[in-house]
């Protein structure tokens, strides 16, 4: 079974994401294991102090190295396993970096989340332990827990037994660089706006097509760099032999 670990210094706020909703189902039916390691406890001063003013000057506070290095070191076998820092300044995440780690994961049967906070780690500890680092997006979080979470959700999608329905992931917007149609479900009918009648033909080719259309519109409309991509790797067939 493979393991999140989050190295973190609000435990909580991890907890409470993976207490419901289909994360929490993974766990609760044993698909997924979460290990929250609190790096206040690697701490060993009177007042559980991780942070400390930065070298050289500047504002705010710089996590120190020696508990962050211990809380890491304290996972069994966590050289075996992907230690990800998260931080603003790393590797851009996607869908691609979704699937790659969940590949990983599964083979390290681990995957490691380092959150950081105030104005970040010392590079000690990151020169240390990690393997890699991602940003979830060109802006600043107060904290790295927000982005653990953002990812291991992302790369739990692509674990095996996580999502009920597989097919429901080769739908999914990113999947074939388009993104997913527009969606509709019951009443038929919501203040005198219809569900397009195609979806009620029960005929699947048709059904098919729409939503193909319906996926390439809303892409060239949203995501112009995407569909770009998309059109590079699927030119329109010209009909001439
Ligand atoms: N001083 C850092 C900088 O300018 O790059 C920002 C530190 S930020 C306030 C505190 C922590 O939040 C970081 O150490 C990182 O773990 C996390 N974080 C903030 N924004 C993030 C993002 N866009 N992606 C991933 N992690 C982020």
């Amino acid at each position: 079974m493979s393991t999140f670990y989050f190295v973190t210094l609000f435990p909580k706020t991890i907890a409470t994401y993976f207490s419901e909703s289909m994360m929490g189902r993974a766990v609760a039916n044993g698909t997924l294991r979460i290990k929250i390691v609190d790096i206040r406890s690697f701490a060993h001063n009177k007042h559980r102090r991780v942070d400390d003013y930065p070298y050289g000057g500047g504002a705010g506070m710089v996590m120190q190295a020696p508990p962050v290095i211990r809380a890491i070191e304290s996972i069994p076998n966590h050289d075996h396993y992907p230690v990800i820092y998260l931080s603003p300044g790393g590797k851009p995440f996607d869908t691609g970096e979704a699937r790659s780690l969940a590949h990983q994961m599964a083979a390290a049967e681990g995957l490691i989340f380092l959150c950081g906070h105030y104005e970040g780690i010392d590079q000690r500890a990151l020169d240390r332990c990690v393997s890699v680092s991602y940003t979830i997006g060109d802006y600043v979080l107060t904290g790295g827990e927000l982005p653990a979470l953002v990812m291991s959700d992302a790369i739990a999608r692509h674990l095996p037994g996580v999502l009920g329905n597989v097919e429901s992931l080769e739908e999914e917007s990113f999947e074939h660089d388009l993104l997913e149609y527009p969606q509709y479900t019951r009443p038929e009918m919501v203040d005198g706006v219809a569900v397009p009648e195609v979806l009620l033909s029960g005929h699947h080719a048709k059904i098919a097509a729409w939503r193909h259309e319906q996926a390439l519109k809303k892409t060239a409309a949203q995501r112009p760099d995407l569909y770009r991509k998309y059109l590079a790797e699927h030119p329109p067939k010209t009909g001439k032999k």
